[in-house]
C-alpha cells in the first residue's frame, strides 16, 4: 500500500483533474485504490460520481468525530473507492486551534485500523493551500506527487514548495517528491514549451515524462460525474493520464525493488 498526496498551494493547476483521473487509471490496471478527498470544495468528491452532500460520513466525521475510515468510504460510480469530503471540511483550522495532535488526525486514523492495507494506492486530493487539512496529508502520506503549470512563477513556485516538503519531513521522514506532472499544457505556446524545458533542465529527477495536454474532454468530464476513462476514453487527456499512471506503477516497482535489495 502507498498514500500519495497530490498537493500544490496553487489553486487550479490541475490537483483533482489528476488525482480523479489517476485513480481511475490505476484502477483500469488492477489496482485496488482509495481516493480520499481532503479539499472542502468536494470536487474530487463530484469528480467520481458522488453527490457530495448525501454521503452517510465524509472526511469531517473522520477528523472531527472519530468515525473510523471504514465507515465513510463507498463505492463510486467511477468503480473504486472514495472517502468524500464537502462544506462541512471548512474551518476545520478554526476548530482544532490549539488541539496538540491535530497535524496528525488523518495518520492517527489511518493507524487506527488495517483498512488500508488492502488497497495498492491511497490518493489523497489536497485543497490549494497548506492548511491544517494539507498538513494532515503531508503528515500521512509517503510521497507527493505535484501538478504544475507550465507558466512563467513555474520554477519559483516549485522551488518554494520543495522547501516546504523539506521543513514537513519533521513532522514525516518518509515524506518526498514523488514526482512533478505538467498539466494543462499547450504545445503551441512558446512560454510553456521553455518552461517545460527549463523544468526538465533544474528538476529533471523528479519530473514525469508524461505531459498532460489541455484537453477540452479533461474539463467537460467532471460536469458529468465522470472520469475520463468513462466519459471518453479515446481523447488526448484519457491518454495522457493513463501513460501517468504506468509510471506511477514502475515508480512503485523501482522503489520496491530499491528497498529489497541488501
Ligand atoms: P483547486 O486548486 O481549486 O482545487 P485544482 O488544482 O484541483 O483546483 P482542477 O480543478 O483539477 O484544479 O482544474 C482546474 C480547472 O481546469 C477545472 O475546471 C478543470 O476541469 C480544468 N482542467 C484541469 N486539467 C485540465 C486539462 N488538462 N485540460 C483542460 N482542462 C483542465
Ligand atoms: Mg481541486
Amino acid at each position: 500500500m502507498e498514500i500519495l498526496a497530490i498537493a500544490n498551494q496553487k489553486g487550479g493547476v490541475g490537483k483533482t483533474t489528476t488525482a480523479v483521473n489517476l485513480a481511475a487509471c490505476l484502477a483500469a490496471k488492477r489496482k485496488r485504490v482509495l481516493l480520499i478527498d481532503l479539499d472542502p470544495q468536494g470536487n474530487a468528491t463530484t469528480g467520481t460520481g458522488l453527490e457530495k452532500n448525501a454521503l452517510a460520513y465524509t472526511m469531517a466525521d473522520i477528523l472531527l468525530d472519530d468515525v473510523a475510515l471504514k465507515e465513510a468510504i463507498v463505492r463510486s460510480p467511477a468503480g473504486f473507492d472514495v472517502i468524500g469530503a464537502n462544506r462541512e471540511l471548512a474551518g476545520m483550522d478554526i476548530t482544532l486551534m490549539g488541539q496538540v495532535n491535530s497535524h496528525e488526525l488523518l495518520k492517527t486514523a489511518i493507524a487506527a485500523g488495517d483498512t488500508l492495507e488492502t488497497y495498492h494506492y491511497v490518493i489523497i486530493d489536497c485543497a490549494p493551500s497548506l492548511n491544517l487539512l494539507t498538513v494532515n496529508a503531508m503528515v500521512a502520506t509517503d510521497g507527493v506527487i505535484i501538478p504544475m503549470q507550465c507558466e512563467y512563477y513555474a520554477l519559483e513556485g516549485l522551488a518554494d514548495l520543495s522547501q516546504t516538503i523539506d521543513r514537513l519531513k519533521e513532522l514525516n521522514e518518509r515524506l518526498h517528491i514523488r514526482g512533478v506532472v505538467r498539466t494543462l499544457f499547450d504545445s503551441r505556446n512558446t512560454l510553456a514549451n521553455d518552461v517545460s524545458n527549463e523544468l526538465d533542465a533544474h528538476f529533471g529527477a523528479i519530473m514525469y515524462k508524461t505531459v498532460i495536454p489541455r484537453n477540452v474532454r479533461l474539463a467537460e468530464a467532471p460536469a458529468h460525474g465522470m472520469t475520463i476513462l468513462d466519459y471518453e476514453k479515446s481523447s488526448k487527456g484519457a491518454q495522457a493520464y493513463q501513460r501517468l499512471a504506468n509510471e506511477v506503477i514502475a515508480q512503485t516497482r523501482q522503489l520496491a525493488s530499491t528497498a529489497n535489495k541488501p
